[in-house]
């Protein structure tokens, strides 16, 4: 099996990360990426192996569109950023902006989305994600002021850490909620659906185990879903489309434009045109292979990390 250990610098920080690493491989299905957070143990590193393999082995079930909606993706920057940051999502009229990050205050969030507002317009949408950094109760009292300071937010990712706290504000906000880390890291990923936790379930290929094993949690949850990445190169990247692309309903821009997030790829990157991505599968290039390739002590970590859980 033909394969490469990346390190890849970041734009701006992003969950704690100025540099992204991972594994491509390829198998008779294609090039696919492996690329699991370092902190994440074996068993839940062996989850994003499977998606893998699917990529590598097999391939993807086949598409019902052409192209996917997506939307920006604004990190903690301060608000002086903001118009910069967009820039690199040509046409998205969605934005997706992180708030409550380490050491941020609700001021700096505010401004940042007024910024968005500012450079979006009236109609453009806004979406923010606070990776679990609330409870119910701060959630219930920030949310509408970060509501009003967007001039309306078009849902909130993950406020809070559990199931239950998310059913529980879910009753106290008129900000519709969409469930990310309650559904990918979680042994039962309905349970946000029958808790009736959430209006939006965020599916992301490789934390899931597969393009496959995504479109059956898509088709059994019964809530609108929206396909993100997690924070991959174009390779991995285009399992995500090919989610997208497969599923039969895709009401809302998908967080899959996060190609720009990174320094440089290993291919001709996945970029939005016109708010769109292409689906497409882009294969690395030499020349990406080689400039985002790791130091022999990451290559050393990643090839330790995969005999362990193959
Ligand atoms: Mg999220």
């Amino acid at each position: 099996m033909n394969m490469h250990v990346y390190a890849i610098p970041l734009r701006s920080r992003f969950r704690g990360l100025d540099v992204r690493e991972g594994v491509l491989i390829e198998g008779d299905g294609g090039w696919a990426e492996f690329s699991p957070f370092r902190e994440y143990d074996d068993a839940e590193a062996a989850v994003w192996w499977r998606a893998a393999r699917e990529a590598a082995d097999t391939g993807w079930p086949e598409p019902v569109r052409d192209r996917v909606p997506v939307n920006a993706t604004v990190p903690a920057v301060p608000p002086e950023q903001v118009v910069e940051t967009l820039s690199r999502f040509p046409g998205c009229t969605t934005a997706k902006v992180k708030v409550a990050a380490d050491g941020q205050s609700a001021g700096q969030d505010l401004a940042r989305l007024e910024a968005v507002r500012d450079a979006l317009g009236p109609a453009g949408k806004i979406r923010i994600d606070a990776n679990a950094a609330w409870d119910a109760d701060t959630a219930a009292r920030l949310l509408p002021r970060y509501d009003h300071a967007a001039h309306g937010l078009e849902y909130v990712e993950q406020p809070c850490p559990t199931v239950e706290e998310l059913a529980d504000l879910r009753r106290r906000v008129s900000v519709p909620i969409a469930a990310d880390e309650s559904i990918r890291r979680a042994d039962d990923p309905l349970r946000v659906a029958r808790m009736e936790a959430a209006d939006v379930a965020v599916l992301k290929v490789q934390p899931m185990g597969g393009v496959r094993a995504c479109m059956r949690i898509a088709e059994q949850i019964g809530l609108p879903v929206v396909v993100s990445s997690a924070l991959e190169t174009s390779v991995g990247i285009a399992a995500g489309v090919a989610l997208a692309a497969a599923l039969p309903e895709l009401p809302y821009a998908c967080g899959l434009a996060t190609a720009s997030l990174l320094e440089r790829d290993v291919t001709d990157p996945l970029i939005a045109s016109g708010g769109f991505l292409p689906v497409r599968r882009p294969e690395p290039t030499p020349e990406g292979l080689e400039a985002t390739a790791a130091d022999k002590s990451v290559q050393d970590w990643w090839n330790l990390r995969i005999s362990r859980i193959v």
